[in-house]
């Protein structure tokens, strides 16, 4: 976990990677290295596992939506910065439109490199595990997040899947948990083809996401 070291230790409030597979689902956490890190990805597993079984209960709406209880500022810029080429950075920008759009999070694509660390940085990267298409490893500061890592498999993904699949770790990246349903939805554990419309579920995440503090 490089990341953690060039983000410094007072950050780590929550570091966890989600990834999107094709099929079958493998949605998993790495360990971590405190106790607090190890708790959340634990949950997150957990509560990956038993999605149906939770969701009969009253909805909390935390537990619903998001991967622990932290969100971006509402009220500052969440910088994106891509890091590939063209490919992905059209692919990028057609994404981040549609989860701006979603969150009302004011999500920036910005040439330089990221201000202080923070901000969301979409990368296109080869990734080992076969069915795996995309990851995020995300990180929180003062109870908000400040750091998304995303890497996107863009040769396994494919052209028509490539903005679903950058929407999907965007979600990850504003701290949003896979759906409950195994297919169909941007934010479900498995997408097999794109583009997908966000769906009901997905837009209720989004716009969740975005109501986070307002703080400078
Ligand atoms: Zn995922």
């Amino acid at each position: 976990m490089s990341c953690l070291r060039r983000v410094g230790a007072p950050l780590l409030l929550i570091a966890l990677a989600i990834g999107l597979a094709t099929a079958p689902a493998t949605a998993r956490a790495r360990p971590g290295s405190t106790q607090s890190l190890s708790a959340v990805a634990h949950d997150v597993q957990a509560g990956d596992r038993n999605d149906l079984i939770l969701w009969r209960g009253v909805p909390d709406l935390d537990r619903a939506y998001l991967l622990g209880r932290f969100r971006w500022s509402r009220c500052r810029i969440v910088p994106v910065r891509v890091v590939g080429g063209t490919t992905i950075w059209r692919a990028t920008r057609a994404a981040v439109a549609h989860v701006r759009r979603a969150s009302g999070l004011p999500l920036h694509i910005q040439a330089e490199p990221l201000p202080d660390g923070r901000g969301i940085r979409v990368r296109a990267h080869a990734l080992r595990a076969r069915y795996t298409l995309g990851e995020t490893s995300l990180f929180s500061l003062g109870g908000e997040l400040w750091r998304a890592d995303s890497d996107i498999d863009v040769a396994k993904a494919g052209s028509e899947r490539l903005s679903t699949v950058i929407e999907h770790e965007l979600g990850h990246a504003l701290g949003i948990r896979h759906s409950p349903r195994y297919e169909g939805d941007v934010m479900s554990p498995v997408v097999r083809r794109g583009p997908l419309p966000l769906s009901a579920w997905d837009r209720a995440a989004f716009a969740y996401s975005g109501r986070g503090r307002c703080s400078p």
